[in-house]
């Protein structure tokens, strides 16, 4: 049972990192996959969340504002790394159940992450930390990647990736 449960969380995991960027989409597998390996037995990392569309953070944002619920989000469409495919939301299962602490199993995942270039949400600056919460920015700034959303030529054809290029590797 636990198996076939961990089974599907990876099937569902794989089916939101594939819908990375993908400059950033076999590194996040890599990390995934050696998460999986590094975590003990009956504790399994699990993405919830990689690509988010404008309108799903418009929807987002007016929760706790102009809709009811609670203020989950302070970024408006756009202002999200996750609008650009560029960032992804886990949490861990332990046996079988979700659990946000942030604990030595929580950092075996950041740091299999960290390994392949990605940003932890629980390293920013400032009072704001988002501890499920893993990017790789690519170097660049959520304004410049909002201008660069404005021209349909800047799209990979047919999909929702932006064409970028890995501004950090020279
Ligand atoms: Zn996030």
């Amino acid at each position: 049972m636990m198996q076939f449960q961990h089974r599907k969380m990876e099937m569902d995991s794989l089916t939101r990192l594939n819908q990375l960027h993908p400059l950033i989409r076999q590194p996040a597998i890599d990390a995934y996959n050696e998460a999986v390996k590094n975590t003990p037995i009956g504790v399994h990392p699990y993405i919830t969340e990689t690509y988010r569309s404008f309108a799903e953070s418009d929807k987002l944002y007016a929760q706790g504002r102009t809709e009811p619920g609670e203020i989950v989000t302070n970024s408006k469409a756009g202002q999200s790394y996750h609008n650009y495919a560029l960032a992804l939301d886990f949490v861990l299962l332990v046996d079988g159940k979700e659990s946000w602490n942030v604990d030595d199993n929580w950092m075996i995942v950041v740091k299999c992450f960290k390994d392949k270039g990605f940003t932890w949400g629980g390293d920013f600056a400032g009072s704001f930390k988002d501890y499920p919460h893993l990017e790789n920015k690519l170097g660049y700034n959520w304004r410049q990647l909002l201008a660069l959303y404005q021209v349909p030529s800047n799209f990979i054809a047919g999909t929702q990736f932006l064409k970028l290029n890995d501004q950090n590797t020279p």
